[in-house]
């Protein structure tokens, strides 16, 4: 059972009362776009056994979006953050590398 903390309104609860809304941090393609953008943005996700940047909705409790950080592999949570920014906070990427040195964020094979 993943326990999960919403950023917006502080509540900690397991993972029934959230609701996951796959990866995080996607720039988002629209009319005007590329072929090949659109297509990577409509079906290529990344899915890395490690750090994976995921957004989540507290659906029985505020309704609100926000973005969390987990190691897929070991389920550990690094943070949770406010779904209003595009790149993943400096500080938390900074506690990531402290934990998993070496990692860098999207740096896949
Ligand atoms: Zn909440």
């Amino acid at each position: 059972m993943l326990i999960l903390t919403c950023p917006c309104c502080g509540v900690t609860a397991e993972e029934t009362e959230f609701h996951g809304g796959g990866e995080a941090h996607l720039t988002r393609e629209g009319p005007g776009s590329d072929d090949a953008a659109l297509e990577g943005y409509l079906f290529h996700r990344e899915n890395p056994r490690g750090v994976h940047f995921e957004r989540w909705r507290h659906v029985y409790g505020c309704g609100k979006w926000f973005h969390a950080a987990r190691d897929t592999a070991t389920l550990e949570w690094f943070g949770f953050y406010p779904a209003q920014t595009s790149e993943p906070p400096e500080a938390l990427l900074e506690q990531i590398r402290q934990k998993r040195p070496g990692w860098r964020w999207r740096d896949f094979a």
